[in-house]
């Protein structure tokens, strides 16, 4: 993953300098990779003979056999259940794993999939790990971009950027990872390249919706959002689709589609081509701080999100604030 690369040699610079961080916070956009960035670390911060010049793992130790077979026991990832927060216990579980000690390499690594995900219960009680942490553990925090993390825990890490790479380069490694799938299962360019856009280059993401039914579901909930705003539709009947995908994925279309708003509001292209057509509309009858007020709503139900709210109500609450940009048709006066 060559994108991965530039982010990989500023870290490997550090860790050569002696300037290894006992946490590490890892910042990018949804399904650019950096659950697999942090894999590899975990693997090279684990392995006998790790060979940094260029910052790759030996391959063969027992560490790295471990880490190929996915079973190391000092490598732990925590991540968001279905209550989509990290819990307490979790983070208690991370904290004695933290101070105990490794069970067959030199180090443990803890990876903390998504930290922008603790609740502020879980991250008091991670405050204490990161305050007080033991010589042998390093932990890798991940954060999607432009999800907050609290500045207690951000303050006591080391941050490190991945950048989203450009299509072409996005293209080539989606096409190279999709060339091994069977026949019947393999994705067309064109749909490729479709994924690619609603991914925004994120190529992991891409890479999920091509082999899933994400695009299906999708194409169903924007013709469904479209004849919601004729008024051909029940809000009920034009949820289901968002419900179907689950709330995080129903939020994610609804805050590219307000961006695109607010994009075509500010004369810029948008992302989604296939939505274009009516946000150009919506965009042309309706002043730009609406998309911003949009974007806050989003932005209102993925917090509200963290306390288990109901999907479909959700959506359908997004809906009712989208449909508000349509114009009014207006009455003859009696
Ligand atoms: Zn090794």
């Amino acid at each position: 993953m060559a994108w991965l690369q530039d982010s990989w040699d500023r870290l490997m610079q550090r860790m050569t300098g002696g300037r290894l961080p006992h946490a590490l916070l890892v910042t990018g956009e949804h399904g650019v990779g950096k659950r697999l960035f942090a894999n590899a670390l975990a693997g090279l911060l684990v392995c006998e003979r790790p060979d940094m010049d260029g910052g790759s793992p030996c391959g063969s130790c027992k560490q790295c056999e471990l880490v190929a077979a996915g079973t190391h026991p000092d490598i732990r990832i925590y991540t968001p259940e279905k209550s989509r927060m990290i819990r307490i216990d979790q983070i208690r579980a991370l904290s004695s794993f933290a101070v105990g000690s490794p069970q067959v390499a030199a180090r443990k690594v803890a990876i903390i999939d998504r930290a922008d995900q603790l609740n502020i219960n879980s991250a008091n009680a991670l405050l204490k790990t990161l305050e007080e942490p033991a010589d042998d553990v390093t932990l890798v925090l991940l954060q999607e971009s432009g999800r907050p993390v609290l500045p207690t825990i951000r303050s006591r890490c080391q941050s490190l950027l991945i950048g989203t790479p450009g299509r072409e380069q996005a293209a080539q490694w989606l096409v190279a990872a999709v060339k091994d799938l069977d026949d019947d299962s393999r994705p067309t360019p064109e749909q490729c390249e479709k994924a690619l856009g609603l991914a925004a280059n994120a190529p992991r993401l891409a890479f999920e919706y091509v082999t899933g039914d994400f695009i299906t579901v999708r194409d169903e909930a924007l013709e469904n959002f479209r004849r919601f705003m004729k008024g051909q539709l029940s809000v009920g009947e034009a949820a289901r689709p968002f419900k179907a995908m689950g709330l995080e994925s129903a939020l994610w279309l609804f805050e590219g589609w307000a961006g695109d708003l607010a994009r075509i509001a500010a004369g810029g292209q948008p992302r989604d081509g296939e939505a274009a057509e009516m946000l150009t509309f919506l965009a042309n009858h309706n002043p730009a701080w609406r998309a911003h007020e949009l974007l806050d709503a989003i932005h209102e139900s993925r917090s509200a999100g963290v306390y288990n709210v109901n999907p479909e109500l959700e959506a359908g609450r997004l809906l009712i604030a989208w449909q508000k940009l349509m114009p009014v048709r207006r009455q003859t006066a009696g």
